[in-house]
């Protein structure tokens, strides 16, 4: 009957516009709930000290006031008094270089059910938020629909910034085909890794476009393209120089149209400075920079998205394997990467980069305190709040959590850690995230309270 009304191809539209605007409708709606922090010292996720003790007050998922007078609250049902006892408030952790998708599989569980790894990632999302990490930049894999059930309160976990799938050249860094997958023919089947979406080969300016514009159809908030070799991907050698300028800036002008920005994978000067003359925004890594490089970074106000990646990672490479050769040519530069940072007062973000391991996950918060090798506390905690929402903010239009993240101001969104003892005398706090974060709220909502009752 149906069919006789409307001929099938007239039905099949207003369908597929239903379908749209209900997902758009389903996102989580934020009730008027209060919570009130009494008795708090207040890292605010810029400055280099602890507030005197205040009160907070959180309305819905906004921090509305912030006084040392008392605050006054319905003492209704859906107020909650919270006597801080002097604790620090801070702002939820942002991790700036994180993979949801990838942080348990083994590679080769990456590209196979992708119900279990979802529903894997699920569970890993929400160990990321009970460490404290209420906002992620997901730099490369299929994150889409986790973000989502994230959003609409299906799972618990952070707010996720997503690239969509890593675009990568033929043989570059995210090409994890084998040699017999050879050739590809442009327009041809896809690989396993392209059908998950984890990553997607581009091999001119226009493949790169495509690519670009159907992770920002899916909701990306910001491109990643992998501009040079990588450590882990077997035919890339660190040395190379990956996308041609034209390519490169394909990407940025598809992201720019779109009014985001794109960043890319990059540990030379070559394929930094090239980035650079393309038009990208950010660099991931950068390792393997020089003097001149590192001037050009801070000269263009380009951000550098930096890792304090742990020793233990590089041993985890078989000794001599080509994966160790080029492990051991990168490791020495992170330090010196964060020597050029602070020599040339460069836009630095902080992130983990974890891959294919729960364990190392489990010391996200650890990887963090490893910066006092080269920054104060405050400092560090700084680069993880305030500094990288805004890089977060670089996003633009295509910014799916519009707010102040990453401070503890009047107006910003609510997502605040309540830390049991002071963070800025003793970083290490955050890396037993279980036994010192008493508070883990992320917009509004207490998603954990370790409080005594
Ligand atoms: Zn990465």
């Amino acid at each position: 009957m149906t069919s006789m009304l409307f001929p099938r191809s007239v039905f099949a539209l207003p369908v597929c516009a239903l379908l749209i605007s209900s997902s758009a409708a389903q996102v989580r709606q934020i009730d008027g709930t209060t919570t009130l922090f009494n008795n708090v010292r207040v890292f605010d996720g810029k400055g280099a000290s602890l507030s005197e003790l205040t009160n907070v007050l959180v309305r819905g998922n906004l921090i509305e006031r912030i006084s040392p007078a008392p605050i006054a609250v319905d003492r209704s049902a859906t107020a909650a008094i919270i006597d801080g006892g002097g604790r620090t408030l801070m702002p939820g952790l942002i991790d700036a270089h994180w993979h949801a998708m990838l942080v348990r599989p083994t590679p080769a569980q990456a590209l196979g059910d992708v119900g279990y790894n979802n529903l894997d990632a699920g569970d890993e999302a929400t160990d990321t938020l009970m460490r404290g990490f209420t906002t992620v930049r997901d730099v490369g894999g299929p994150v889409f629909g986790l973000k989502r059930a994230i959003d609409q309160g299906i799972i618990k976990g952070p707010r996720i910034y997503p690239s969509g799938a890593m675009i990568t050249v033929t043989s570059g860094h995210g090409d994890f085909r084998q040699l017999t997958d050879l050739p590809r023919t442009i327009g041809g089947m896809l690989s396993r890794m392209e059908q998950v979406g984890g990553s997607m080969v581009a091999d001119s300016p226009d493949e790169v476009r495509v690519r670009v514009r159907e992770q920002l159809m899916q909701g990306a908030s910001q491109i990643k393209l992998t501009a040079g070799g990588g450590v882990s991907s077997p035919f890339s050698p660190i040395d190379v120089v990956t996308f041609t300028e034209a390519e490169l800036r394909a990407a940025v002008e598809a992201a720019e149209n779109w009014g985001t920005y794109v960043t890319v994978h990059a540990f030379t000067p070559a394929a930094i400075q090239k980035a650079i003359a393309a038009g990208v925004k950010c660099i991931e890594h950068g390792f393997l920079m020089d003097d001149a490089t590192a001037r050009l970074i801070s000269e263009k106000d380009i951000w550098l998205s930096l890792q304090p990646l742990p020793e233990e990672l590089r041993q985890g490479f078989v000794v001599g394997s080509v994966e160790r050769a080029k492990a051991d040519e990168v490791w020495p530069g992170i330090s010196r990467a964060y020597d050029f940072a602070k020599k040339y007062k460069i836009k630095t973000a902080w992130g983990t980069d974890v891959l294919f391991s729960r364990a190392l996950a489990q010391r996200q918060g650890a990887i963090l305190a490893s910066l006092v090798r080269w920054y104060t506390p405050a400092e560090a905690l700084a680069m993880a709040t305030g500094t990288n929402a805004e890089l977060l903010a670089l996003s633009g239009k295509r910014n799916p959590y519009p707010g102040k993240l990453g401070v503890v101001v009047e107006g910003a969104l609510a997502d605040l850690l309540l830390v049991d003892g002071n963070p800025l005398d003793d970083l290490g706090l955050i890396a037993d995230p279980s036994k010192n974060f008493k508070i883990i709220m992320k917009e509004g909502k207490i998603y954990k309270n370790a409080l005594p009752k």
